[in-house]
């Protein structure tokens, strides 16, 4: 990624202070959606980065990271599977608890989501990536990624768009993290 893609990239990312709570600086991604060179610059690194991986899959957090997730397995030629906010998926499912700064949220994803026992027709877990929009202190994707191997599979690298870094999220991961922009 060059430093000009780069600059493409993270200015069409609208910064909203005080949404949805006073003190947060929201990072608003339909600037970047709606802008055609933003996105494609983006989804061309993302593919570049990640067609040598040999993925099976790709999983998207519950609600931009669907956006980004299903371009991309598209591009790659692979699966979706959407890992979801509690009560929207249909099947059978397995589910993550996770803390909020206040109480706790909960994700979800389809326990033959990659397959039989989370493999597709092989002996090996299935190899997904795990993508979303930004990682704040990394505990949405920290549940996703424990799904992903609950029911079998084997998540390779957690991909964000944006992340957080005075959070220090990446710190909570056992896998690699990769972010394409570092906001500190
Ligand atoms: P966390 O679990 O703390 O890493 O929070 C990550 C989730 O919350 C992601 O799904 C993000 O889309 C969302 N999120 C957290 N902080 C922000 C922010 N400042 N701007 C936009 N989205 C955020």
């Amino acid at each position: 990624l060059t430093p000009e893609d780069k600059a493409v990239i993270l200015n069409s990312i609208r910064d909203i202070p005080d949404f949805p709570q006073p003190g947060i600086i929201f990072k608003d991604i339909t600037t970047l959606l709606s802008n055609p060179k933003a996105f494609d610059t983006l989804m061309n690194h993302l593919e570049a980065r990640y067609k040598n991986y040999e993925l099976d899959y790709i999983a998207g957090i519950d609600a931009r990271g669907f956006i980004f997730g299903a371009v991309l397995a598209d591009r790659l030629n692979i699966g979706f599977v959407p890992v979801r906010k509690k009560g929207k998926l249909p099947y059978t499912t397995v589910a993550e608890k996770y803390s909020l700064e206040y109480g706790f949220d909960e994700v979800e994803i389809h326990i033959d989501a990659f397959g039989e026992n989370g493999s597709c027709s092989r002996e090996e877990p299935s190899k997904v990536l795990l993508i979303d929009d930004l990682m704040a202190t990394g505990g949405t994707a920290k549940a996703a990624a424990s799904l992903i191997d609950k029911v079998g599979a084997k998540c390779v690298e957690a991909c964000f768009i944006m992340e957080l870094t005075f959070l220090n999220g990446r710190g909570c991961f056992d896998i690699p993290v990769y972010s394409v922009l570092q906001i500190d």
